[in-house]
């Protein structure tokens, strides 16, 4: 089967009274099912990479393929749509919208969509209740815990069935059981089919994948298949 995600050469050079060249051809090919955790120091270029691999930011130069798409081709509207369509993100502070409910929080993406009213509200629903937070649909993020925010930010970013969820160090903010329980819930939605991709700089957090990359300045110098830590 062809990767969902593929890169050939993948270079970034951020443009500015001095050019920094952030990622230096990356190589990368990422099959449906997997989940797989970036890991490297501070600076070595992982948000680059995956802002990319996001549609969020575009390349300097190399080819990108995402779902069969090249995405070097696309303009900013079709850029916008195959991110809609094709992917989920989870950030480590979140994102909530305060003065929205948990359940309008996860409907946002389906306004996008195009989805009648009814429609957003019962997949909304469906996606708390697949992250457990079922009985918490009307609070406001306020009135959540860090565990439960980053829950409504993951049933938003899964409730447009994307492709592949992508998540920028998602357990940063939260304390080592927190986390857990956070990865426990992407363990449950890797189990049921989904792509899954985290950043992280916590080996904890990355044993909880089935393969790590490793980046250092800009370049991937490690890539390689674990035994995986289930939590679940
Ligand atoms: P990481 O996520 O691994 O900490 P980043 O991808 O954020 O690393 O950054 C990689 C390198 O690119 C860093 O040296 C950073 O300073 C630089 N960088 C990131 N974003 C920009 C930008 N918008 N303009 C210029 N340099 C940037
Ligand atoms: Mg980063």
């Amino acid at each position: 089967m062809a990767p969902v995600i593929e890169t050939r050469l993948l270079n970034k050079i951020y443009r500015g009274a001095i050019d920094y060249h952030a990622l230096h051809d990356i190589d990368l090919q990422v099959q449906s099912g997997e989940m797989l955790a970036l890991m490297g120091s501070s600076g070595s270029g992982k948000s680059t990479l995956m802002n990319i691999l996001g549609c969020l930011d575009r390349q300097s130069s190399g080819e990108y393929v995402l779902a069969g798409e090249a995405v070097a081709g696309l303009n900013d509207a079709e850029l916008a749509r195959i991110r809609n369509q094709q992917l989920g993100f989870v950030f480590q502070n979140f994102n909530l919208l305060p003065r929205y409910s948990a359940r309008q929080n996860v409907e946002l993406p389906l306004i996008y969509a195009g989805l009648s009213p009814r429609e957003r509200h019962k997949r909304a629903v469906e996606a708390l209740e697949q992250v457990g937070l079922g009985d918490r649909i009307n609070n406001r993020p306020n009135e959540l815990s860090g565990g439960q925010k980053q829950r409504v930010a993951i049933a938003r970013a899964i409730v447009n069935r994307p492709t592949i969820l992508m998540a920028d160090e998602p357990t940063g903010a939260l304390d080592t059981r927190t986390s857990e329980e956070i990865l426990q819930v992407f363990q449950h939605l890797h189990k049921a089919g989904l792509t899954l991709m985290m950043v992280t700089h916590e080996p904890d957090v990355a044993a909880c994948c089935q393969r790590i990359l490793q980046m250092q300045d800009g370049r991937l110098i490690d890539d390689r298949q674990i035994a995986q830590r289930s939590l679940i």
